[in-house]
């Protein structure tokens, strides 16, 4: 078969843009376009007869939204359906529909246009916040924008779409996406958006493949168009040639029965040809994910992001609450290890709207958000000693840049313990007490940090935004975020070392551990455990039973000395070919 690199060459129909769902599809192109509305500002004569058709508006709006959010929950979990739960509840708000009544009484104008105004004043908030995660709520409020100016002037949502295309659009709204979903859509590709815009996430959650940030993929492609969206690279292929027709069918096939043939190691231990085993674990989201972890073959929980309970609750959980949680986690995955990441507040994620932060990713993050506001970590680390009473959990820190920061923290950890002594309280008095190590500063001085815990997880997210300062949801740079810069390996490399000098289990939890192209340059570099999403624990598997140590230790080594990303790439790929692995590269 043609190489992939070759394939490519010289090819003048190939769009890039990011990999947000993996999976390899051939099919015509669905050209999306809404339906510019005209809005007017006419004026009316008669303001209760507004009003009353505003509300009409507002009704239709709330049934159109009602019946996506009930697909919505048939389709994928609590967490990803509430986004049209949110929308819905914005159509509820109290504030925003008084005024909108009151503008239309005083004004005399077309409620469109008051409509349009009010939502468009809450967007500007969030588009000048210049974080993406607000961006892409902006965009999630358009479509209640666009629903209910629709609704007012009676117009229907259009879309003849036949069964089997791949839709293509400038941007999609998490509505456009699943309602496309519903119509057997095979791929989606949109010119906006990054990797946590909610149309990348609902693919990924149903399972479509697609490709999204390509900045012009919607004037290139033409309606009906043949394309290829190849949801592992972040490629498109228009007009494809029968050479690249044939070899993406030909990979569709493969693919296919890789995923077949995965079942049988699910009873394999994920050990290399010469008997080096490798720890896969699972990392968790969201609670749903915890009975495919079970039945997932994972050898524990690595990585339990905590502050997916903000969400998932949109409260805070006082201590009893979070022991439930905890003790329930901790004893679902007995005898494995859950690993309780500590509230990760901040930057992309949960967030506190009374602090404004220019540039959260830099800000009030993680142990700096925890140390700010003590008596809510004490309360957590209360919770899970108290869940720790079958010795089962492990507790690890994100976000750590001074060693301070982990004296202070065993320091409250050694109160807590003390207090639930005295009250008589039984936990396990050896937790394991470990770090993320995803900032620059940490890794530097990781051999310091080793001496003070008892293991490392790497956090390549956030380790190669900061060491590439590259935003990891900004796809204007995406181009800049290498996994496999020499950078990131030769700073892997000296954490896996210092943690090893130490005598302390080091691992990786960021998205690195699920590239599967990464696992034999990782394994080689020494880690101990990779942590990824439960899907891809197979493949990983498949893999590390397919290579020797030494060869991966070989490939570390030489990879170490390498200047540029692309020559690191080379050697990983010529080893998969060397060694006869498939390169299907597994991105979920
Ligand atoms: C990471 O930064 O690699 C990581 C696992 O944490 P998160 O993605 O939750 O920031
Ligand atoms: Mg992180």
């Amino acid at each position: 078969m043609k190489s992939f690199t070759n394939l490519y060459k010289n090819s003048e129909n190939k769009i890039t843009g990011i990999a947000a769902a993996p999976g390899i599809v051939i099919g015509k192109a669905y050209l999306f376009t809404k339906e510019k509305l005209n809005i007017s500002k006419a004026p009316i004569t008669n303001s209760d007869e507004a009003i009353s058709n505003f509300e009409e508006a507002l009704k239709q709006s709330k049934k159109e939204l009602n019946k996506i959010f009930g697909i919505a929950r048939e389709k994928m979990d609590n967490v990803r359906s509430a986004i049209f739960e949110a929308q819905l509840m914005i159509l509820d708000d109290p504030i925003l529909l008084g005024n909108i009544e009151k503008r239309i009484k005083a004004e005399m104008v077309q409620p469109e246009f008051i409509v349009s105004d009010e939502i468009s004043k809450y967007q500007e908030l969030m588009i000048i916040s210049h974080e993406s995660y607000m961006k892409e709520r902006a965009q999630d409020i358009e479509d209640i924008k666009y629903r209910i100016i629709r609704n007012l002037q009676k117009k229907r949502w259009q879309s003849k779409i036949e069964k089997n295309l791949i839709v293509v659009s400038e941007s999609l709204t998490p509505a456009d996406t699943l309602l496309f979903s519903r119509r057997e859509s095979l791929g989606f590709v949109t010119d906006h958006g990054g990797l946590t815009s909610h149309a990348a996430i609902i693919s990924r959650s149903l399972n479509i493949p697609a490709v999204v940030g390509t900045h012009n993929a919607s004037t290139l492609i033409k309606d009906g168009d043949t394309i290829i969206v190849d949801g592992f690279h972040g490629y498109i292929i228009t007009d494809p040639t029968e050479v690249q027709l044939n070899f993406f069918t030909e990979k569709q096939k493969k693919l296919f029965e890789i995923q077949k043939g995965l079942e049988e190691f699910k009873d394999k231990p994920a050990v290399t040809l010469d008997g080096k085993e490798v720890n896969l674990e699972a990392n968790v989201d969201v609670t749903g994910e915890i009975d495919i972890v079970i039945t997932s073959s994972a050898k524990g929980i690595g990585l339990y992001r905590s502050e997916q309970i903000l969400n998932e609750l949109e409260s805070f959980p006082d201590e009893n609450e979070q022991t439930v949680i905890y003790s329930k986690l901790a004893s679902r995955i007995y005898p494995k290890f859950v690993t309780i990441r500590a509230f990760d507040i901040g930057g992309d994620k949960f967030r506190f709207s009374e602090y404004k932060e220019p540039n959260p990713f830099l800000g009030l993050r993680g142990i700096r958000f925890l140390l700010e506001n003590e008596k809510l970590f004490r309360t957590q680390i209360r919770a899970v000693l108290k869940a720790s009473e079958n010795k089962n959990i492990k507790f690890m820190i994100p976000m750590i840049s001074t060693l301070d920061e982990v004296w202070r923290s065993k320091e409250i950890i050694h109160e807590c313990k003390s207090e639930l002594k005295k009250e008589k309280v039984k936990f396990d008095n050896q937790i394991k007490i470990g770090i993320m190590v995803e900032v620059p500063s940490a890794a530097v001085m990781a051999k310091e940090y080793a001496e003070e815990i008892d293991f490392i997880s790497i956090g390549t997210n956030d380790l190669i935004q900061y060491l590439m300062a590259v935003d990891r949801g900004n796809d204007l740079v995406s181009n800049l975020y290498q996994e496999f810069s020499p950078v990131v390996i030769r700073t892997i490399d000296h954490i896996v070392k210092a943690a090893k000098h130490s005598k302390i289990p080091v691992s990786i939890c960021g998205e690195m551990a699920a590239d599967t192209l990464a696992i034999p340059l990782l394994v080689g570099l020494g880690l101990d455990s990779l942590s990824m999403s439960p899907v891809t624990i197979l493949y990983a598997k498949r893999i590390i039973r397919d290579f020797k140590f030494k060869d991966a230790k070989a490939l570390a080594d030489e990879c170490l000395k390498c200047k540029t990303e692309i020559e690191i790439q080379k050697k990983v790929k010529k080893f998969f070919d060397d060694n006869n692995i498939s390169r299907t590269r597994n991105i979920l």
